[in-house]
């Protein structure tokens, strides 16, 4: 609950202290004051009878009532005291205001009963007489140890009210200055003791806000300026923490930002806590899905229980996961616990390994050595199958014996060109994945020459014209003896699938930055839906018609990867029937 500002606290609590203490020593001093004025008049009251009574007790004049009263008329003439002498019967014998003879017998007058009795009579009543409220003093006169009569001296209250209200006015009025002029300083000291407080108020305002740079200085008593000292440390210190620790989140942000793993992080209800950009892109979420469940933003059985197992079981997890996405992604995930500052778990980071590629290459690896196998196994088989005729007695007839012997020469030629290819093949990639292919700065066309000599003989045989056109001086930096393998392997085709007449064209020229050799043939093209597929190792079009002509299903294999090896590419374009165009395009420096 808001509780009322500290000034509206101090200040009316001291204002009321000051105006009460204020009141009561201003009754008191006025109470003090009458008691004072009264004792005094109570004492001039008896000095006065004292005088009166001395001067009558040494004559004879209380013997003449007249000259008494005219005595006590003289005597109270000039002052506001007013003097009476009674005889010991209670008789009035002189008043200084009124007629002796017309006053009432005085001995039942309180004063006057003490006096008659010898002592002094002091009252403070209303006078019969005079009808005001008048303090009174009575003495004995006396003559041989015996009361003769009473001196009684009196004086009117009122006018004693008077005098003394004439002093209250000035105490209330000094009080009411001091009140103001409390009420002014104590104004300022409460101004004084909440001013610094709402300062520091503002001070920490500013530091919730997140200004920590900030200094405050606030003026004030010495603990105000040991609370700004702690407070203005304490900022420094935060502000350094706060620094450091965002300094650090940067850094493992970056870090994280920059691995290809994915890694994200759930709480201990799966909940994603943070996830970086590897890991956004593998499991395809926004970033600012945060703070929803894994169940709702991956909906992948395998990896909900990973993390499951993860915040269950002790000790890390791993495991595969296949993301069925618009193609299926292979993914190797670890997950561990996180773990709070009491050793507790407070959730889960699973870090993902993409092994799509590794897991297609393992997939080709097995397919191809499934291919070899076969490919191996049939040529082996037709072997094995005639050398067991020629045992079973075909040796004995010349004629069968030549025949087979025959197939058995050609299965092995063609054993021995699968294992020629294959063996180039495999160093063709170990010399470019271990050390890179050795490049050299070469002439083209004697390398395209040496190649079309090659197969010049096999073209003649189907009179096929082989036309080979260069320029004399280009060149670039290629291993002349894979290049011409290339060639080689791309002629050969050509001229096994072209008819006779038709003539089979390489040709080599410089594209800007690349330099560009095409075989080219009239022969029967390839169909467009195995256009992708033929630089596959082992893929041919027509089974037979490939192993007819003696073809292995690697060359353009082959081809492909000199290309690659020498950082450039093949490409195909057929129409069937009308003839292919094959494109090796490499870099020309
Ligand atoms: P092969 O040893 O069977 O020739 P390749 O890898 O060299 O194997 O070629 C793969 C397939 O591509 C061949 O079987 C053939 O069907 C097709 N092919 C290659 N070159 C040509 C071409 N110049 N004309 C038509 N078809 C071709």
């Amino acid at each position: 609950m808001a509780g009322r500002k500290l000034f509206w606290q101090i200040y009316p609590a001291f204002l009321l202290i000051t105006l009460l203490s204020l009141a009561a020593v201003s009754i008191y001093a006025s109470q003090s004051l009458y008691r004072f004025y009264l004792d005094q008049v109570g004492s001039d009251l008896i000095s006065r009878a004292r005088l009166l009574a001395d001067e009558l007790e040494s004559g004879t004049a209380l013997a003449d009532a007249a000259k008494v009263d005219d005595l006590c008329k003289r005597l109270g003439r000039n002052s506001s005291v007013r003097i009476t002498v009674i005889d010991p019967s209670g008789r009035v014998i002189g008043d200084s205001m009124e007629n002796p003879a017309l006053m009432a017998n005085h001995s039942d007058r309180p004063e006057v009963i003490a006096a008659l009795a010898g002592q002094l009579g002091r009252s403070q009543r209303m006078s019969p007489t005079l009808k005001e409220p008048m303090i009174y003093a009575a003495l004995p006169l006396e003559k041989g140890g015996k009361v003769i009569g009473v001196v009684r001296t009196a004086a009117s209250l009122q006018s004693i009210s008077k005098a003394v209200r004439g002093i209250y006015f000035k105490i209330a009025f000094a009080g009411l200055v001091i009140a103001l002029l409390s009420g002014l300083i104590t104004l300022a000291i409460s101004r004084r003791i909440s001013r610094p407080l709402e300062e520091l108020k503002r001070g920490a305002e500013i530091f919730a806000r997140g200004e920590l740079g900030r200094k405050l200085s606030v003026a004030g008593s010495e603990e105000i300026a040991g609370l700004v000292e702690t407070m203005n440390q304490m900022a420094a210190q935060l502000d350094e923490r706060i620094r450091a620790i965002s300094s650090q989140r940067n850094e493992q942000d970056a870090i994280l930002g920059s691995m290809v793993e994915g890694v994200l992080a759930v709480d201990s209800h799966e909940r994603l806590l943070s996830v970086n950009a590897a890991g956004l892109r593998m499991l395809g979420i926004s970033p600012e899905l945060k703070g929803r469940s894994i169940q709702e933003l991956i909906r992948n059985p395998a990896l909900q229980r990973l993390i499951r197992k993860t915040l269950t079981e002790p000790g890390p997890v791993e495991g595969e996961i296949v993301l069925e996405q618009e193609t299926s992604k292979f993914l190797q995930a670890h997950g561990a616990i996180i773990s709070d500052a009491r050793d507790q778990g407070s959730g889960a980071v699973i870090v993902l390994n993409d092994i799509t590629r590794l897991k297609q290459l393992e997939n080709l690896r097995k397919e191809f050595v499934a291919n070899v196998s076969h490919e191996l196994k049939t040529p082996v088989t037709a072997l094995k199958g005639f050398v067991e005729t020629l045992l079973d007695g075909a040796l004995k007839n010349p004629e069968d014996a030549a025949r087979f012997v025959n197939i058995i020469s050609e299965q092995a030629d063609r054993l021995n060109r699968i294992i020629d290819d294959l063996l180039l093949l495999s160093r063709i990639e170990q010399e470019d994945e271990k050390i890179g292919l050795k490049l050299e700065p070469a002439r083209i066309r004697p390398i395209l020459a040496s190649a079309v000599s090659a197969l010049q003989p096999a073209a003649a045989g189907k009179k096929i014209p082989l036309e080979l056109s260069c320029p004399e001086d280009l060149s670039a930096k290629v291993n002349a003896d894979l290049l011409e393998q290339a060639v080689i392997n791309l002629v050969d085709n050509a001229l096994k699938y072209s008819e006779p007449g038709n003539a089979v064209r390489v040709e080599a020229k410089k594209d800007p930055g690349w330099l560009v050799i095409t075989v080219e043939d009239r022969g029967i093209g390839i169909d467009k839906a195995h256009l992708s597929r033929i630089f596959e190792r082992f893929y041919v079009v027509d089974k037979s018609r490939s192993r007819k002509l003696g073809g292995t299903g690697l060359g353009l294999a082959i081809v492909k990867h000199i290309a690659r090896a020498h950082q450039g590419s093949v490409s195909v374009e057929s129409i069937p029937g009308q003839g292919s165009k094959f494109s090796i395009c490499i870099p020309a420096n």
